[in-house]
């Protein structure tokens, strides 16, 4: 046996591995193959582009990672709404190409235009014009004007001063510009992700407004529909939720994921690359994936 193989099983997590972001096909602010260069710049070996409920980007990833000789991991984000929260699933590792998935992801979609339209005359309605035609200035993707580009236009006009504050001010579920929206099932997007031979992982956790009780039931929900993993490194955590999340991933069986959830240089605080590695007390999402063997003999020692 080599060297290759027996590296990855032996440590996979010390792999580099960024397994969650985005770019502007849909609310990240560069290109997928600028996305795929900067991920490389910063040492990562196995990537995946994760844009929210879209894989128009994919194809350019794949291809820049191929050529930049670094590992790429075909992902999504999708939109779920589960008892009134909106929730993301990661899918990794999808066929991209399979109809369901496709389909699914377009039918996701499908409401974000006229929910802009309404956040736009909701902002309207506190004193802030002309911000649907704002947010789209931003949009990458017209299918995908999502509240992150509504954000970048309102620094622009300098209603706020980053976009976390519009967020806290006008975004969230209660402020003027929330507009409330059905995505997705939970059942339904880990199903489009499976039966696309993926791996669903639950992003984020640390994110959701969710008690113990709530959030036990959500996990427990979501092994129950299929879901095989749970990010613990995430841009979106503090360290202190590494350690709590990779509690639950053991208790509830799941692999542990790694990702920054960047979005572009200057608005997300986390870099590509940059986080820690997974506790050991994990099993890596990717411990038994022929990529991450590939992945770790790219790694430098
Ligand atoms: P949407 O899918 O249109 O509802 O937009 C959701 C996106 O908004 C997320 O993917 C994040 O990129 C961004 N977002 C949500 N909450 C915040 C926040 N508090 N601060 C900054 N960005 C946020
Ligand atoms: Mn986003
Ligand atoms: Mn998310
Ligand atoms: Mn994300």
């Amino acid at each position: 046996m080599t060297d290759a193989t027996t590296v990855a099983l032996a440590d996979p997590w010390r792999l580099n591995a960024d397994l969650h972001c985005h770019s502007y096909i849909s609310d990240g602010t560069l290109a997928p193959a600028e996305v795929a260069r900067r991920a490389h710049a910063n040492g990562v070996r196995m990537w995946s582009l994760t844009d929210h409920d879209e894989v128009g980007g994919l194809a350019e990833a794949s291809q820049t990672a191929a050529e930049l000789g670094m590992v790429f991991v075909p992902g999504v984000e999708i939109s779920v709404t589960w008892g009134g929260e909106t929730i993301h699933i990661v899918g990794l590792r999808i066929d991209f190409a399979r109809d369901e998935l496709v389909e699914g992801l377009a039918r996701t979609r499908n409401g974000r235009d006229s929910r802009a339209r309404e956040i736009g005359d909701a902002l309207a309605r506190v004193g802030i014009e002309g911000a649907y035609e704002g947010a789209l200035n931003y949009v990458g993707n017209p299918a995908l004007v999502s509240r992150t580009h509504f954000a970048r236009f309102l620094v622009e006009r300098g209603v706020c001063a980053d976009v976390r504050e519009v967020f806290q001010r006008f975004l969230s579920e209660g402020k003027p510009g929330y507009i409330p929206h059905r995505w997705a099932s939970l059942t339904e997007a880990v199903a489009w992700i499976r039966n696309a031979s993926g791996m669903a992982v639950l992003a984020h956790p640390g994110r959701y407004r969710l008690d113990d009780t709530g959030m036990w039931a959500l996990i427990d929900e979501f092994c129950q529909a299929g879901g095989q993993g749970i990010e613990v490194v995430s841009g979106s955590h503090t360290p202190s939720q590494y350690v709590q999340f990779a509690k639950m991933a053991r208790q509830f069986d799941l692999r542990a994921s790694r990702g920054s959830d960047f979005h572009g240089p200057g608005e997300s605080h986390v870099e590509l690359g940059s986080l820690p590695d997974l506790p050991d007390s994990v099993v890596p999402v990717w411990a038994d994936w022929p990529e991450a063997a590939r992945a770790a003999a790219l790694q430098p020692a």
